[in-house]
């Protein structure tokens, strides 16, 4: 494959809940990935836009935010209102009350407004508008081993999912213009609306579990979703020695599904050593049973995308 010529895959790493290393080892992809791929750099983006934590392990140089605006909301002007009420009853989301601060005119409350417009229509005097919302910043930060794209939803905003189509959006741009061979992109915990828009026209997802009843719940539920969008999933059991029956489950499960088993990474304190330090694993602790495990799993997953390394 050229990567002159072609379009950059995107990868995507997920699991069914946070905490399962997941981050761990996309930093360590992203570190292998500049070692291995310094003439194709490899593009990351982190999707967790409600709790980004890749930046605080690849040291982004450059946070100056580009602010996101989301869909809008209902506001009362307070001095056309004259409080007839006619708003109230047409507010399926008991978003109006009377102003706490001036109980002659109503207030909207903008963590309960849906956005739904209904009451600009029923208010006589005009008195309502729609407001566009800025619901929180994303950032194209420069990290030693490649660009960043992450960003940060305010708290109480609902467009995650928006805002993770844009930052993928802008990611696979910078990607093209750099003639980069792939994006890798860290997924949101979960299978809600941010994983959703994570997944969408991804061309592989690499599902990081954990060896436990829980990890292999967790597991079929990302897995759906990735086959919802066609997307062909392989996955790597985390910590995959603390408990070899879950291990052995998660295998036959694999086997019965069609999906491949690449990697079994072992518990090592290096992992969370490493985090803390706020370094990939493999940077610090290259030769770690960890981080050697982890390798393996790159060279899999980069052969499985048809990568080039140079
Ligand atoms: S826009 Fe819809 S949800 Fe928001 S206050 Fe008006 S009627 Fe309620
Ligand atoms: S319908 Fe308009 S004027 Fe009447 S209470 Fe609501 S905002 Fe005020």
């Amino acid at each position: 494959m050229s990567a002159q010529n072609s379009k950059a895959k995107q990868l995507i790493i997920l699991s069914g809940k946070g905490g399962t290393g997941k981050t761990s080892i996309s930093a360590a992809f992203a570190h292998l990935s500049a070692a291995h791929a310094n003439s194709h750099p490899m593009v990351f983006v982190d999707a967790d836009v409600d709790a980004a934590n890749l930046s605080l392990v690849l040291e982004p140089e450059s946070l100056e935010p580009k602010e996101f605006w989301g869909g809008s909301l209902a506001e009362i002007d307070p001095e056309k209102c004259i409080n007839c009420g006619a708003c109230s009853p047409v507010c399926r989301y008991d978003a109006i009350f009377p102003d706490p601060k001036n109980d002659q005119v109503q207030w909207i409350d903008p963590i309960a407004c849906d956005g739904c417009a209904a009451c600009v229509y029923a208010c006589p005097e005009g008195a309502i508008s729609m407001v566009r919302q800025h619901e929180g910043n994303w950032f194209q930060s420069n990290t030693s081993f490649g660009m960043l794209f992450h960003a940060e939803l305010f708290p109480g905003r609902e467009n995650s999912g928006k805002l993770v189509t844009l930052i993928k959006q802008q990611a696979r741009l910078y990607a093209e213009d750099i003639q980069s061979q792939c994006v890798v992109i860290d997924g949101p915990p979960g299978i809600g609306c941010p994983v959703i828009s994570a997944c969408a026209g991804t061309d592989l997802g690499l599902i990081v579990t954990e060896p436990s009843l829980m990890g292999l719940h967790d597991l079929k539920r990302v897995l759906g979703t990735l086959r919802h969008f066609h997307v062909p999933a392989v996955v790597c059991v985390n910590k995959a020695d603390i408990y070899p029956e879950g291990t052995r489950a998660i295998r036959e499960f694999a086997a019965a599904e069609g999906i491949a088993l690449i990697g079994e990474i072992p518990y090592d304190e290096k992992i969370p050593r490493a985090m803390i330090e706020g370094k990939p694993v493999t940077v610090l602790f290259p030769d770690s049973s960890a981080a050697k495990a982890i390798q393996e799993v790159w060279h899999r997953t980069f052969a499985l995308l048809h990568l080039q390394e140079d």
